[in-house]
Parts: structure tokens; C-alpha cells; sequence
């Protein structure tokens, strides 16, 4: 402990990035407080991955219940009930927000709760008390985008959804990312009627284009009305609170309960005061960093989403454990590769990825890459009414097919992908693949066996 300050580190965000230093931090002994000014967890626990897979989860029975004739069941469907399935799913993040502060105190790191902003590059104030910490972790996250257009107040963003305590059961929902396309599968294996406006003509442009291709195939059959080229630019609200949309076409869509805006997340430094502690952002607005995480400022760092690199939950826990263990531990090269992360897309069906896509090592290394590809009928669904491709693609490099690249989309590879993820980042070959024995029958035995 420097006596010369409060803490030894303060953590901005108690969020996956800001929790993970605090804890490994308190772990080598030094003196820590973590401010919060909303639930702690943050996005991932709250309003993120948490509560959007129980609803994917939630989906998935719809479709199972579904699937279920084919396999001798006589079931009917009578029905969602939305508001239990909410309840259930709070209780749950209720659970792992006491958990948190009760792990804290047992740490004996001190939760400042309200909006942290910088006095000096030393010093912070939260609700109308200063702190002086030794090194300060930035970890304040994103906040979703909304476009400025007559109405946009009516509109609600993924935060909002996590709010819905009555299944909306017409909806629209704007964007193509990874979170426009969960939401928009969830909403609609549940029974709502969902209409998807895409700026372009595809979903997850920045994937590989066989998952985005694929996916797409499958979001127009799942009965999700697409509408492509298409941009809300107003909204208004009837006697009966329906909204109605117009887009850029002249067309409206009339009678909806909520429409959803999923197309981007900002940095969230509003407030921060970051130039009276001397850190700089970088063109997109989000904080310059390092590989280890410094800033521009010495003694201060930044983490997890609001570095603008791979903001998923993994990565910022990855990225403050490795901080901690640098400034701490005396592990003086420790940091994140953030190269070869996977991750996953948890749409219906879902997607997994990890390494380059075809698009990018092809601009890459040209004539040097090679692809396996495969698309095939899962086993469980050409038994089941319920036709859902699989599409799997491994990309390679050179002679030795060196795998750059994993691509998969099809029911279970969300839980398949982590394994190899393990393999290509130790450096598997396309021969290791093949001399890897199969595991039959399974779809991933796919992946071991393409030609
Ligand atoms: C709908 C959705 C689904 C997602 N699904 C996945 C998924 O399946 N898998 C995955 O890996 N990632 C997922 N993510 C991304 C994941 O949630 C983020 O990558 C992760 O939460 C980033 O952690 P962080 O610590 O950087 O920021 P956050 O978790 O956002 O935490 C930042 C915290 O800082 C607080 N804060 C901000 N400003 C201040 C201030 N001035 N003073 C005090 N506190 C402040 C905020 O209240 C917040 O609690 C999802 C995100 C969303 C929105």
C-alpha cells in the first residue's frame, strides 16, 4: 500500500473488465475500490450475455416443442408465458449481483457507488467524495447507438428489451449485427411477428460470408419478415400506443408494440472527464491502448469495451486478469493476444467463429489459402420437419494448411467450437484435423473429416 494515496487501485466499471482486475488486484494484496453507478455486473450480467441466452434458451424449447412430433411426441404448445420466464430470469442475475458484492466484501474491496469522473490524473469523485488511487483502470463499457430521427424517443435499444416485462408481439428491429439477429431469432421462436430492417443486403458483414449468407438463408424462413436496404426514419405513436415506422422507401409499418434499435455500441465516457487526467481517445472515440492495456496517461489503463478491440465478455476478464498479474505480480510481459478469440453468435441456428474469415486472408495471402467447406443436414433435424443447415469452413494457409480459420453455423456448434479453438491456437495443421479420430455420430466430427 503507497500511503501517499486511498487505494492502490481504483477500477472504473464493475463490469466483467472492472470486476476482473479489482478481484485478481485484492488477490496480490493491494488496497482496491471498484465505482459502480448502476447494477454491479454490468452489461454482461444485466442487460448482455446473461439474460439474452436464457431467453435463447427460452427460443430453443419453442423450436424443440416443435420438433418433437417427429420424434413420436404427442405435445401441444399452449402457450409462452413471457412475464415468468422474466421473473425467473432476474432472480437469477439478482442471485449473481449479491453473489458480487458479497465476494467483494469478503475481498475487502470497497464498492463506491455512483458516476465516477476524474478530478486530476490521480484523482477521482463519486457522488460528492474524492479518491486518490495509485493506478486507475478505465472499464466504463459501451452504450448502445440510436440515430437521431423524428420519434427515436419511442424507440428502446437492447437495454430496453431486457426491460419488457410483456412479450411484444409486433416488433421491429433495426440492424444487422450479432445482437440485431439474437434478438430478432429469440423474439420470434417465441410467437412475435418480427420485421428486420437491414441498412444493406446481409447480416454479420463482418463475419464469414458463408455463416452471414447462411443465416440469412434461414432468418427469411424462420418466417422473420427482411427487409433489406431498408432505414427507419420516423416513428410515431397512436392513441392506443402502437407505433408506426416509416422507412426510407416511403413504407410504413403500422400496429408494433416496440421497435428495436441494435445497430452499434459507443464508448461510454461521457462524464469520464478523461482530459483532466490527460488520456486520449483515438479517432472512433474509443481509448488508445497498448497490448498491455496502458493509455496515454502512465499510471492509468483501460480495459474491455471501451478500447474499441473485440468487446466481448472473455476478453475484457482476460485482459484486466493479465494487468493485474503485470502490475502486481511482477509478471512483467503479461498480457492478451488479442488474436485467434472466438466467439459465438447466438442465433437459431447459432454460429461460432474464431481466426480470419476467407474474405480476409484471401486479400491476405492470396493464392496461399486454401478452403474446406461442407454443409450438411444436422442427424437430429432430418429426423425432425424442422430442415436447419449446418455449414461448416475451415480456412488454411500454405502447404502445410496451417488452419488460420473456423467457421461454423448449425445447431451445437456454440458448445463445439471452444475445443477448437483450443487446437488452431496451439497451431493445428489441416493433417492434424485429419488424424484426429472422429467421434460418431456427431456433427463436429465434420470438422475432422472434410476433404
Ligand atoms: C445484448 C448484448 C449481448 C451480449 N452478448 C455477449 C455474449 O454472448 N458473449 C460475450 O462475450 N459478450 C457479449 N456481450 C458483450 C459483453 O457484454 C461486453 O463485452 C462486456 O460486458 C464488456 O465488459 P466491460 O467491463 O468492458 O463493460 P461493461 O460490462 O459494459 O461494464 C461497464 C460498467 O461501467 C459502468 N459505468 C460506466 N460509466 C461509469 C461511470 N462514469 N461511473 C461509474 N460506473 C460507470 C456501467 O454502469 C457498467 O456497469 C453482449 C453485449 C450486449 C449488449
Amino acid at each position: 500500500m503507497n500511503e501517499a494515496y486511498d487505494y492502490d487501485l481504483i477500477a472504473l466499471g464493475a463490469g466483467s473488465g472492472g470486476l476482473s482486475i479489482i478481484e485478481r488486484a485484492a488477490s496480490y494484496g493491494q488496497r482496491c475500490a471498484v465505482v459502480e453507478r448502476g447494477r454491479i455486473g454490468g452489461t454482461c450480467v444485466n442487460v448482455g450475455c446473461v439474460p439474452k441466452k436464457i431467453m435463447w434458451f427460452g427460443a430453443n424449447l419453442a423450436h424443440m416443442i416443435n420438433d418433437a412430433k417427429s420424434y413420436g411426441y404427442d405435445l401441444s404448445n399452449n402457450g409462452f408465458d413471457w412475464s415468468s420466464l422474466v421473473a425467473r430470469r432476474e432472480k437469477y442475475i439478482d442471485g449473481i449481483n449479491s453473489w458480487y458484492h458479497g465476494y467483494l466484501k469478503d475481498l475487502g474491496i470497497d464498492e463506491l457507488e455512483g458516476e465516477a469522473s476524474f478530478v486530476d490524473a490521480h484523482t477521482i469523485a463519486v457522488a460528492g467524495k474524492h479518491y486518490s488511487a495509485r493506478h486507475i483502470a478505465i472499464a466504463t463499457g459501451t452504450r448502445p447507438r440510436l440515430p437521431a430521427i423524428p420519434g427515436i424517443e419511442l424507440a428502446i435499444t437492447s437495454d430496453g428489451f431486457f426491460e419488457l416485462k410483456q412479450q411484444p408481439m409486433r416488433v421491429a428491429i433495426a440492424g444487422s449485427g450479432y445482437i440485431a439477429v439474437e434478438l430478432a431469432g429469440v423474439l420470434n421462436a417465441l410467437g412475435s411477428e418480427v420485421s428486420l430492417y437491414l441498412r444493406k443486403h446481409h447480416v454479420l458483414g463482418e463475419f464469414d460470408s458463408l455463416l452471414g449468407s447462411t443465416l440469412f438463408e434461414e432468418i427469411a424462413k424462420s418466417g422473420i419478415k427482411v427487409r433489406t436496404e431498408a432505414e427507419i426514419t420516423a416513428i410515431e405513436c397512436n392513441a392506443e400506443g402502437l407505433l408506426t415506422l416509416q422507412d426510407n422507401h416511403g413504407v410504413m409499418l403500422e400496429g408494433l408494440d416496440q421497435v428495436i434499435y441494435a445497430i452499434g455500441r459507443d464508448p461510454e465516457l461521457g462524464g469520464l472527464g478523461l482530459d483532466k487526467a490527460g488520456v486520449e481517445v483515438n479517432a472512433r472515440g474509443y481509448i488508445e491502448t497498448d497490448v498491455y492495456q496502458n493509455t496515454s496517461q502512465a499510471h492509468i489503463f483501460a480495459l474491455g469495451d471501451v478500447t474499441g478491440r473485440a468487446p466481448l465478455t472473455p476478453v475484457a476478464i482476460a485482459a484486466g486478469r493479465r494487468l493485474a498479474d503485470r502490475l502486481y505480480d511482477g509478471q512483467d510481459d503479461r498480457h492478451l493476444n488479442y488474436e485467434l478469440i472466438p466467439s459465438v453468435v447466438f442465433s437459431h441456428p447459432p454460429i461460432g467463429t474464431v481466426g480470419m474469415t476467407e474474405q480476409a486472408a484471401r486479400a491476405e495471402y492470396g493464392d496461399r489459402v486454401r478452403i474446406y467447406q461442407t454443409r450438411f443436414t444436422a442427424m437430429y433435424n432430418a429426423i425432425s420437419d424442422h430442415d436447419v443447415p449446418t455449414a461448416m469452413k475451415l480456412v488454411c494457409l500454405d502447404e502445410e494448411e496451417k488452419v488460420i480459420g473456423c467457421h461454423l453455423i448449425g445447431p451445437g456448434v456454440d458448445e463445439m467450437l471452444q475445443g477448437f479453438a483450443v487446437a488452431i491456437r496451439m497451431g493445428a495443421c489441416k493433417k492434424d484435423f485429419d488424424d484426429t479420430v472422429a467421434i460418431h455420430p456427431t456433427s463436429s466430427e465434420e470438422l475432422v473429416t472434410m476433404r
